[in-house]
């Protein structure tokens, strides 16, 4: 059983605030730690449940948080950006399950870091008219590989998101948004123990993903019409309104396409992404 691991950093246990996520905030590097073991509870769930091989994506930021050296020895890992399918960067068809660990609310909803890839800049996104961030489209973007979504670590929103798209994803909240900035925590040694268990069963019970390669319509809203004018000079993306722009396509080309949309939005905000 391959297994493959989407890395977030928002809906890790402990991590609350916007310093505790961004280089060189004052806790920043104390939650690479807490992703690392957020991540290698998964790592263990997997292996119990008959994995052999986990591969993990860092998909956060500058997508170099966690810590080789801290890493269980047993996974591997992909660092570093860019990367053509950013969050999803390494997923094939032949992956048995996907695990979304450390994931958070769409932007716009009452969760702790609540956002859609960028930290302002993307105000909604609609797949097939359905609003959606980051997990919407992760997962989407796994079924078009015919990959299953087991199971997805973080926020109680982002567990709440996550179930209202799949009912058959297993979810661990690991902390309860109290806003955007504030949450009650699971204690770290009950979260990991609880991400670890539930990988581990959600994986021994591994529900099959019906593959779907379908054309599908995304829809981007900006902060800045700036933005969408500069992405209307890519071929077959069309404007909406002034800062919503339209395009069509199967969902890995839509994925890949979004994930140039956010390095055209960049160099005209000069903010990066932050996922
Ligand atoms: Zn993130």
């Amino acid at each position: 059983m391959k297994v493959y691991v989407s890395a977030d950093m928002e809906g890790v246990t402990g991590v609350v605030d916007a310093e505790d996520v961004q280089p060189p905030g004052r806790d920043y590097e104390r939650s690479r730690v807490l992703m690392t073991e957020d991540v290698n509870a998964a790592v263990r769930g997997a292996y119990a449940a008959g994995a052999t091989e986990v591969l993990v994506n860092d998909a956060h930021g500058p997508m170099r948080n966690l810590l080789p050296d801290l890493l269980d020895p047993r996974a591997l890992l992909i660092k570093g950006r860019p990367k053509p399918m950013g969050m999803m960067e390494g997923l094939t068809p032949d992956h048995d399950a996907v695990l979304c660990i450390g994931f958070h609310a769409r932007a716009g909803v009452l969760g702790v870091l609540s956002h859609s890839f960028m930290g302002h800049e993307i105000e909604d996104i609609w797949l097939d008219d359905h609003p959606t961030g980051e997990i919407g489209l992760l997962h989407a973007a796994a079924a078009a590989h015919g990959v299953p979504v087991a199971l997805l670590t973080g926020d109680d929103t982002a567990c709440d998101e996550m179930k209202a798209w799949d009912p058959a994803v297993a979810t661990v909240a690991v902390k309860y948004a109290k806003d955007r900035f504030a949450a009650q925590l699971v204690p770290l040694t009950e979260a990991r123990e609880a991400i670890e268990s539930t990988t581990t069963e959600a994986l021994r019970h591994l529900h099959i993903a019906k593959r779907n390669a379908a054309v599908r319509t995304l829809a981007v809203r900006w902060q800045s019409a700036s933005v969408a004018s500069h992405l209307t000079a890519i071929p077959g993306v069309s404007r909406r309104d002034d800062r919503t722009v339209v395009v069509g396509a199967d969902m890995l080309q839509l994925y890949r396409m979004f994930n140039l949309f956010l390095r055209v939005c960049t160099a005209v905000t000069s903010n990066p992404p932050y996922c």
